[in-house]
């Protein structure tokens, strides 16, 4: 599966009280015959299923799982008798238990079940939708605990089986499933009924079924042939990510030494969808604004994460469905594998988009919540469907992947690679553990991975490397000693006996472009690097998963070498590891803040990313009210050369990178720095898109939509709202839509918080929302205020694991008042499965109250020196 958007967002939250446990064992299916007739205007469906399975003892009990299931008539049958099987549900574990009054012999047998079930609207199991057009469709998301909804079965990843799947649709309505149609034939009634081929064996979870208005167009690659599927009027916009599979596909089946298994493959954009998109076997499933695009008009951003999404979901196809987690513990090991992987062909395919450098940032990203107590280690035991949502976090999808991005580089490109291909072929068509791939990773390297691997899975947060380098005679002495690194200064500066092995490289201003690549095993170990060395780099090649902290003359002099000396990766790892110092009160801010101007002549694109993500989270927090004119000024002064060369308009031939670079700047410059040029060069053009929408590319329009209104009027507001009636892509849409929660007037920021709630947003758009409204300092507790009045339809919208984005929005607060209200509220409204993220919250708001206590003045003080009233 792929979450959406923040880090945080994608934490479960369960309003039932499941308690699920495991199916015992007594039973095991070989395939599942299914048959679905769904009722569109009823929103209800009719099911047919055919077990074959056998019993592993005999007994005259089945238990299978199922919820919202009406059962009919079950029959089962063994040793040619059938016996009538009564029904008992066992609602708090979602399961049934099937009993016979013959007892019934170990080894084959059937299930023949007749039932109905509902196509909720809570976009799991099997459930309803509607496009824009007011057509309505059905379609499945089963991932994790859902299939239970839509069929009775051994609903656990290590129950795999084949499925031989059968739709009855109505009359011009398109039934897509897991495999190809082996026939499409007239009847019952009006309906038709549509026959798949048999599956491979596969999990449960990885079944799949979308009936209603859909279209498509064909490519192929690799004799697999390719589809890309819309609703009506959409499917020219299915060009890009056709374009995009048909690379990935092609690259994945050299990468993984398996072909493509599943004989055909379909991506599918649909207009109701929870997570970002799901891997089904052969059948992936898309949140529509994640696949289809303008190709001419659409950003680059938006095309880099529909080709990362696409990569990620087929990468699961060999890593996760041909290879499944015997149990959802695992579940990080198929995440952040396919996050790891997702960059690899797209990086091949579009070198000139540096991927590899986003995947610098987001380690930083994902560091950073590692670096609360709050934290969880990799490898966490669930046994609840909502225990086991949870386990979709930033941990599972960030931390796994930066951890298996560590080890590809200490093992080398081709020895992982074939770690990977030992570990598919072993357990192709079944499940295997996390240890089995560490063992298979172990064998092929003869390094000592299964040694390493467990200090970063089994145990919470990641290392702080402090660095002490002195240099004697020609040769650099380098002390390097390791220490779990919390955000919380006074936690990090407790005794604390964690212990990391650490793949590390290391680099000294005079030690050339070479790197020095050791594992550390102890707390204290010594390095020697030929040449006298003014710093040295401890994340040299900037694939390590740890801070490094250097002493402040180092950090200076790595600040006046960064542009010559260091690649745009080390200067990203370099620039967030002096904040991760700040933080801690290790540093003052202003020498984050020097070290920012080290990197003013910067043109790199991910550089300036993050660079800028500081100093506006510096803006946001820790500027006084009295010096925010005085940061607003210094802004503008540091961004002016950029600004200059970058122009303010797009140039003829211009790189990608220089465009997004160009939205990044001016962003900065209206939101912090208030500066008048941007706020009128982003009105010149939202007025020019609304014009015609056609004339501006959705790269420049989004920025400019967003800070336009900032200072818009309700009649600016009215236009956007119409415009939002008739976008030409779903990029549009959105581009229209988050500008609604950017004015600064709070009468129409009431308008959007009501709008987003209403029946014209969809359920999984509202959140996210009134979160854009909570992240405007201008709505920021008016957006609070809101959701605590309107809690009932806040904690509705979404589906059911979506309002712990809520809860891990008000991470943004930085006051004690508001953690109080948050605290009281949330006490007072248990979200159970949303603890984690809830303190998580808590804690950054505290990290973050005490950081402007404490570096508040300092920063008073540097733009007192530093400013443009003190010269420099
Ligand atoms: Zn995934």
């Amino acid at each position: 599966m792929k979450r959406i958007f923040a880090v945080i967002s994608f934490v479960a939250l369960t309003l039932s009280l499941a308690t699920a446990q495991r199916l015992p064992e007594l039973a095991r299916p070989d395939n599942y015959k299914l048959t679905f007739t769904p009722d569109l205007d009823k929103a209800t469906f009719e099911g047919d299923e055919t077990i074959s399975l056998h019993l592993l003892k005999p007994g005259s009990e089945i238990t299978l799982n199922a919820v919202d299931i009406d059962f009919h008539e079950v029959t089962i049958t063994a040793g040619g008798i059938p016996q009538k099987a009564k029904v008992t549900p066992e609602k708090e574990k979602e399961m049934v238990v099937l009993s016979v009054e013959k007892p019934l012999a170990a080894g084959a047998a059937t299930v023949h079940i007749t039932y109905s079930g509902i196509l909720n609207s809570e976009m799991r199991g099997l459930y309803l939708g509607k496009d824009d057009q007011g057509r309505k469709y059905a379609a499945s998301q089963f991932e994790a605990t859902d299939a239970r909804r839509a069929y009775p079965s051994f609903d656990e990843p290590d129950y795999k089986a084949t499925f031989d799947i059968t739709a009855v649709a109505d009359k011009g309505l398109v039934a897509i499933s897991n495999q190809k149609i082996i026939s499409d034939t007239a009847g019952p009634g009006d309906k038709h009924t549509v026959h798949f081929a048999t599956t491979v064996k596969m999990s449960s979870y990885l079944a799949a079924l979308v009936v209603g208005n859909f279209e498509y167009i064909e490519g192929a690659a690799d004799g697999i042939p390719i589809r890309v599927y819309s609703t009506p009027g959409k499917k020219e916009m299915g060009k890009f990510a056709l374009e995009s599979a048909e690379y990935i596909l092609t690259y994945y089946d050299k990468y993984f030494g398996i072909k493509y298994p599943y004989g055909k493959l379909d991506l599918i954009g649909i207009p109701d969808f929870s997570a970002g998109a799901m891997e089904n076997t052969g059948c992936i499933t898309f949140r529509e604004v994640i696949l289809l695009i303008d190709e001419k008009q659409g950003s680059v951003n938006l095309k880099k994460e529909i080709a990362s999404v696409i990569a990620h979901e087929m990468a699961h196809q060999w890593f996760g469905d041909l290879v499944t987690m015997k149990w959802w513990d695992d579940i990080w090991l198929n995440e952040g594998f396919a996050t790891w992987m997702e960059t690899k062909p797209v990086a091949q395919w579009k070198p000139e988009w540096n991927y590899k450098l986003d995947e610098v940032s987001d380690t930083a990203q994902t560091l950073n919540t590692d670096s609360l107590a709050n934290t969880r280690p990799i490898h966490q035991a669930a046994e609840t469907p909502a225990q086991i949502q949870e386990l979709f976090d930033g941990i599972a999808y960030g931390k796994a992947a930066s951890v298996l991005r560590m080890l590809e580089s200490y093992l080398g490109e081709e020895t992982f690679r074939a770690g990977v291909n030992a570990y598919l072929q072993a357990h192709q068509y079944a499940n295997a553990t996390a240890d089995n791939f560490w063992e298979a990773q172990a064998k092929t390297s003869h390094k000592p991975v299964d040694k390493i691997m467990p200090t970063w899975v089994q145990q919470p947060g990641a290392p702080m490397i402090n660095v002490k380098a002195q240099c004697s005679g020609n040769t650099t002495n380098v002390m390097l000693t390791q220490k779990r690194y919390y955000i919380d200064r006074e936690k990090f500066d407790a005794p604390n006996d964690q212990l990391w092995q650490i793949p590390i490289c290391l680099k000294g201003s005079a030690s050339g472009d070479g790197a020095k690549c050791e594992l550390m095993t102890k707390r204290e170990e010594s390095f020697t690097l030929p040449g006298c060395s003014t710093w040295v780099l401890a994340n040299a090649r900037a694939t390590g998963y740890y801070h490094a902290g250097y002493q402040p003359g180092a950090v200076r002099a790595l600040a006046s070498d960064a542009e010559t000396k260091l690649t745009p990766a080390e200067r990203i790892v370099s620039e967030s590891d002096v904040w991760a110092s700040v933080r801690v009160g290790h540093e003052p801010v202003g020498d984050y803040l020097a070290f920012a101007q080290g990197l003013q002549a910067d043109r790199n694109r991910a550089v300036v990313d993050n660079v800028l993500g500081h100093l506006n989270y510096i803006g946001k927090y820790l500027v006084n009210d009295g010096d925010k004119e005085e940061y607003r000024a210094w802004l503008r002064q540091y961004l002016a050369p950029a600004m200059k060369d970058v122009g303010w308009e797009p140039k003829p031939g211009e790189s990608d990178e220089q465009k997004t670079m160009r939205t990044r700047m001016i962003g900065t410059l209206g939101y912090q720095a208030h500066d008048p040029q941007a706020l009128a060069e982003a009105k010149k053009v939202a007025d020019q898109a609304l014009a015609d929408p056609a004339s501006v590319d959705h790269e420049l329009a989004g920025g400019a939509f967003r800070l336009a209104a900032m200072n818009g009027d309700s009649e600016f507001y009215d236009k956007l709202m119409a415009a939002l009636k008739n976008p030409k892509s779903p990029e549009e849409y959105y581009i229209y839509f988050y500008a609604l929660a950017a004015f600064g007037d709070p009468k129409l920021l009431q308008r959007t918080l009501d709008f987003a709630v209403s029946p014209d947003v969809r359920s999984q758009d509202a959140l996210s929302l009134i979160v854009g409204v909570m992240r405007n300092p201008a709505g920021e507790k008016m957006a609070w205020d809101f959701i605590q009045s309107h809690w009932d339809a806040v904690a509705k919208a979404g589906g059911p694991f979506a309002s712990a984005e809520i809860v891990g929005a008000t991470s943004a607060f930085c006051d004690a008042g508001m953690r109080d209200q948050v605290t009281s509220f949330f006490s007072a409204h248990k979200i159970e499965a949303a603890e984690r993220t809830y303190k998580q919250s808590i804690e950054r708001i505290n990290n973050c109250v005490d950081l402007k206590s404490q570096q508040e003045p300092q920063l008073a003080s540097w733009l007192g020196q530093h400013g443009t009233a003190g010269g420099n």
